[in-house]
C-alpha cells in the first residue's frame, strides 16, 4: 500500500518538473503564482497601506483572489 502512494507521489512531482509548474495536491490545477495586492488601513493614523504579496492561485482559491 505503502508503494502505491509513494509512485503517486512520484508521479505527479515528474508532471510537476515536466511543465515547471506545482500543481495543487486538492484541485490538480496548477498553481499560478500572482502578485495579490492587500490594502492595509492604518487606524491609529488613518492612513492606507498597499501590501504586496505573491501568492498561489488553483482552483481551490481563484473566486477568493479574484473578486
Ligand atoms: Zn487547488
Amino acid at each position: 500500500m505503502a508503494k502505491r502512494v509513494t509512485r503517486g507521489f512520484a508521479d505527479k512531482a515528474a508532471k510537476a518538473l515536466k511543465d515547471n509548474k506545482k500543481h495543487c495536491a486538492v484541485c490538480g490545477e496548477a498553481i499560478e503564482l500572482v502578485k495579490h495586492v492587500v490594502t492595509m488601513t492604518d487606524p491609529t493614523n488613518d492612513s492606507i497601506r498597499f501590501r504586496e504579496k505573491m501568492v498561489g492561485v488553483c482552483g481551490c482559491n481563484r473566486n477568493e483572489i479574484y473578486k
